[in-house]
């Protein structure tokens, strides 16, 4: 008789996605209780920060991800067993984890290095993790909220460019890409409070029972290529 996967949970040995999720659950309550829970910061991480954010609804992605270290950073690919370059694409000195790329490669720290960023970067470099920079980033007053914000967005474009082979880095032209996108934020969504409007989000959140599942992609049928994205959220938007 040949060997082969059963899944132990189920009676019947069949795995679900419906079972699978009522038992992470399940662990998740009792790790909760125990007081083990491996990120003490998820529970009290409040989700509504980045889905009101000022600024558009595909960096509220970004920032979503960016928060559950879930970007394809070259580490992070390598960690889920994918046999691949790790150094940084920007510099080519070091491996390219989130800390490195957005705070400490030598040319983000040329970025950081303005009056106005310095003092952000000389606090976020002291932050445990992902969740803890944007706590930070949420607390300050606007206009500083809004330069960290579009300074890891453009820093992020940007790093994307360049690993795709599309782009060198340009100091000048970085900068310049933060200041506009913080100036364009900062009169769109200023206008908006004036309006006593809330920013909009994407959608609601669910209810505590279930996941919002969003799903998007595209196809180009001349170069026969497509791409496609999925976000799940719970009731806080985690
Ligand atoms: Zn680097």
């Amino acid at each position: 008789m040949e060997d082969t996967w059963v899944w132990h949970h189920e009676v019947k040995w069949i795995f679900t996605v419906k079972l699978a999720y009522r038992l992470a659950r399940k662990f998740e309550r009792i790790n909760i209780a125990e007081g083990s829970h491996r990120d003490g910061r998820d529970q009290d991480f409040n989700w509504n920060y980045i889905w009101s954010a000022p600024c558009p609804a595909k960096i509220k992605q970004f920032l979503w991800r960016f928060a559950h270290n879930s970007l394809p950073l070259r580490m992070s690919i390598r960690r889920r067993g994918v046999d691949c370059e790790t150094c940084c694409p920007v510099c080519r000195r070091l491996n390219e984890d989130g800390g490195h790329l957005f705070l400490h490669c030598k040319f983000v720290r040329n970025v950081w290095r303005t009056p106005d960023m310095e003092p952000e970067h000389a606090l976020l470099t002291r932050c445990n993790g992902p969740k803890a920079m944007l706590e930070h980033i949420f607390s300050r007053p606007t206009k500083q909220k809004i330069l960290c914000i579009a300074m890891l967005w453009t820093r992020w474009n940007v790093r994307n460019k360049i690993n795709a082979g599309e782009g060198v880095y340009n100091l000048d032209d970085v900068c310049f890409r933060i200041w506009r996108s913080a100036i364009e934020y900062e009169k769109f969504f200023l206008k908006q409070e004036k309006l006593a409007q809330p920013p909009p989000t994407s959608c609601s959140l669910p209810d505590e029972t279930c996941l919002n599942i969003n799903i998007d992609g595209s196809f180009d049928a001349g170069t026969r290529s497509g791409g496609w994205g999925f976000i799940i959220r719970d009731h806080q938007g985690g």
